[in-house]
């Protein structure tokens, strides 16, 4: 990209409710995968959705530790220029991160209004009596000393449901924003992709992808790789 467009910068910098919806494609820069994308580690039918299934850590829980604990972690990943133009935009109290990824990566980039949609890694906690665990114990054993109950991560699995806290704030920003940038993301995956048929009618709509998206409306496409994006945009 031959810098940034002076069009999008002002939209930009006249925004006051910058809703970011961000995705995978936010993390792979830093070194994460998409775990969608992961083959080969099982063979057979099985594939991410059901070792990230509510049934798969009841039914095979040493199965979905292996899977988790072998795919999802990358402790020493790096937050990129993604996550840090958009975390400013937070702290100026301008922005809304509403991800789907699970890798703490806002966090440590500290972002100020954040919504994981689908939960962190990082937070785990006892099945039987719900205290809360080291991660760093987790990825040692799925144990709890205290009781020997399974650890598990906070984050939703396939047949489990969203956190209600998180829908609520994340419809909420949506309906202020004035400015919805879509990141990394194929918008496919429901009920994320929901998202979009709460925003404020009068917002307009910015995607940053390598790929136009099919949402059934208009909207502002940046084909561009979205750390060249993120790094020509002044925040
Ligand atoms: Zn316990």
């Amino acid at each position: 990209m031959m810098g940034m467009e002076a069009r999008l910068q002002a939209t930009f910098d006249q925004a006051q409710h910058i809703v970011f919806l961000t995705g995978a494609g936010v993390s792979t820069p830093s070194g994460i995968p998409d775990y969608r994308s992961k083959n080969g580690l099982y063979t057979g039918h099985r594939n991410a959705e059901y070792y990230l299934s509510h049934s798969c850590l009841v039914q095979e829980p040493e199965v979905f530790y292996d899977y988790v604990k072998q795919n999802l972690y990358y402790p020493d990943a790096k937050p990129n220029v993604i996550h840090e133009k958009q975390a400013a935009l937070t702290r100026q109290n301008r922005a809304t991160v509403i991800t789907q990824n699970i890798d703490n990566l806002y966090n440590v980039a500290d972002t100020q209004h954040l919504v994981e949609f689908h939960g962190n890694l990082y937070n785990v906690y006892c099945q039987i009596c719900g205290a809360k665990a080291d991660w760093h114990d987790y990825l040692k054993s799925p144990y709890h000393d205290a009781d020997g109950g399974w650890l598990r991560p906070d984050v939703v699995l396939y047949d489990e449901g969203l956190n209600t806290t998180n829908v609520q704030r994340a419809v909420a920003a949506m309906s202020q924003a004035d400015l919805v940038v879509i990141v990394g993301t194929s918008m496919r995956v429901y009920p994320f992709a929901g998202l979009l048929d709460y925003r404020n009618q009068q917002a307009q709509v910015v995607v940053v992808n390598q790929e136009k998206l099919n949402l059934g409306f208009t909207y502002d496409m940046v084909q561009a790789d979205a750390t060249e994006f993120f790094d020509a945009l002044r925040v």
